[in-house]
């Protein structure tokens, strides 16, 4: 019986608004937009999504 799968499938995936990883929800960094809420992996995405978004 493999049980840790089990504990996997309730950890609920974000993906990455800068580099596209899938990271846990709890863990990750959110950002809201004027549209949607943006989530990040960490705060060296946060950053580079935020340089990106107000490069116009
Ligand atoms: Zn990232």
């Amino acid at each position: 019986m493999n049980t840790k799968q089990q504990t996997d499938q309730l950890v609920k995936l974000v993906k990455c608004e800068s580099c596209m990883k899938e990271v846990p929800a709890s863990g990750a960094k959110n950002a809201e937009t004027a549209d949607y809420v943006a989530h990040f992996c960490g705060l060296a995405c946060f950053d580079t999504w935020r340089k990106q978004t107000e490069k116009r």
